[in-house]
């Protein structure tokens, strides 16, 4: 494939068109008189693929009738026939069950497994890694909407709040996460007890099982997740787990691996680093007291580098522990980070996705689009950089990802743009600057 050509499916006009296919089948209520519900997602979409500082600056720059170069580029860069106002924008996007967004997810997926993109990311004899975690995108003494989940203080203030549980696909070796649709943490209508992580642990398992009956796959999380009901739903299914287990909280299981004469241990050193890893592990062991028939197999970890730095882990899982598996498990159990390193931080940076940032709360579903308009904007930026050259060599090119950013939506306020290929070849250096004066719009 030539580093100036885009892939069919994994390149950005092609998610676009994509994107936009899945935002055409979403039941529009209202029928847009003005704007259309699919314009308005798009446009959504573009505010946070742009990495656009606000939706005000989005709004008055590309309405702005001396300046229809962003309107422009809106139209032939992400097909918006018409962008909406602000106002509108907010007021539309608040109607759609972010739920009808979860297609958007399963599509890009099922076409990084059509580009068998994921059969170089399966581990532990063909399973996907799949980290899953919370996190809050919302907290506000004033503004709410009616799905806020709301925390009581002392002195008699509340804290009003959003979560979400985000997935995603991850592989010891790869920088890339590719994330899945992250399940809203909220309050339906009308109830007043909040709605917590583990409720929506819950809903994200149907979720993936149901989206993906075939998928074979090691679910990994932290200690929170080492349960018994949540063991036994992981079981029910049919899903593979490593989950953290720390010894205050599973007394019974770490007397019983002490005392097990079972357990095996073995020691390795790293011929390139001079890491040593001793690993402890064994098989068959009771959960805890109120699970003691659910039995699971445990593996302790202790790291120590070349200047005597030690650090220690450790594990349940249901995987078969023995000499050949604990190297791969305790890499795969500790790629959990990615959701968190190399999603929620990347997702929230102040010049990137701003996830945290309030683009407005609205009254019912809108806080949550917003927030699901980024991870999705998050994960096709994640197949850029995995899957395309034009995208990897504007990269390079910029050296650090926020230039890229900044490069590209200085590129998008400034010149009529014709499309992707154009956009990526100016961001890479490649167009001299009498071919880029020729894209400046004309002048009044
Ligand atoms: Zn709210």
């Amino acid at each position: 494939m030539s580093r100036n050509s885009f892939r069919k499916h994994l390149s950005m006009p092609g998610m676009l068109n994509e994107m936009r296919a899945c935002f055409d089948r979403i039941p529009d209520p209202i029928k847009a008189r003005d704007f259309s519900l699919p314009d308005c997602l798009m446009s959504g979409l573009a505010v946070f693929s742009l990495k656009m500082l606000s939706l005000l600056q989005f709004d008055t720059q590309v309405r702005g009738g001396e300046d229809p170069v962003q309107a422009r580029n809106l139209r032939t860069l992400f097909g918006v026939g018409k962008p909406p106002s602000d106002t509108w924008m907010r007021e539309r996007l608040d109607e759609v069950d972010p739920r009808s967004l979860r297609r958007c997810f399963t599509s890009l997926h099922a076409a990084l497994q059509r580009g068998k993109v994921l059969e170089g990311w399966t581990v532990l004899g063909g399973h996907l890694l799949i980290s899953v975690d919370g996190t809050g995108h919302h907290s506000s003494h004033k503004v709410r909407c009616r799905r806020c989940c709301m925390k009581n203080h002392r002195d008699g203030t509340k804290t009003y709040y959003h979560q979400a549980l985000g997935a995603a696909i991850v592989h010891p070796d790869m920088k890339e996460v590719f994330p899945l649709a992250p399940v809203p943490i909220r309050n339906a209508d009308g109830t007043t007890k909040n709605d917590c992580e583990r409720n929506a642990a819950k809903r994200l398992l149907d979720d993936l099982r149901r989206e993906h009956p075939h998928m074979k796959a090691v679910i990994v999380e932290d200690g929170l997740a080492s349960n018994g009901p949540h063991i036994n739903l992981l079981e029910e299914k049919d899903f593979r787990f490593i989950l953290g287990a720390k010894p205050g909280d599973h007394d019974l299981l770490f007397n019983w691996f002490e005392a097990s004469e079972t357990k095996e241990t073995w020691e390795r050193r790293d011929r390139k680093t001079g890491t040593v890893h001793r690993f402890e592990w064994d098989n068959g062991l009771p959960l805890n007291d109120a699970n003691f028939d659910l039995k699971v197999n445990m593996l302790k970890c202790e790291e120590t580098d070349t200047k005597g730095k030690t650090q220690r882990f450790s594990w349940v899982t249901d995987l078969p522990l023995d000499r050949e598996t604990v190297m791969p498990v305790m890499r795969a159990a500790r790629r959990r980070w990615a959701i968190e390193n190399e999603t929620f931080q990347t997702l929230k940076a102040r010049d990137a996705y701003r996830f945290e940032h309030n683009f407005g709360h609205g009254e019912n579903h809108l806080a949550d689009v917003f927030a699901t308009l980024a991870m999705l904007a998050f994960l096709i930026d994640q197949v850029q950089q995995h899957c395309c050259q034009l995208f990897r060599k504007a990269r390079e090119h910029q050296k650090r990802i926020l230039y890229l950013w900044n490069r590209m939506r200085s590129l998008f306020q400034t010149f009529s743009i014709p499309d992707w290929r154009t956009f990526y070849l100016a961001m890479s250096g490649d167009m001299k600057k009498p071919e880029l004066a020729d894209m400046l719009p004309d002048g009044p």
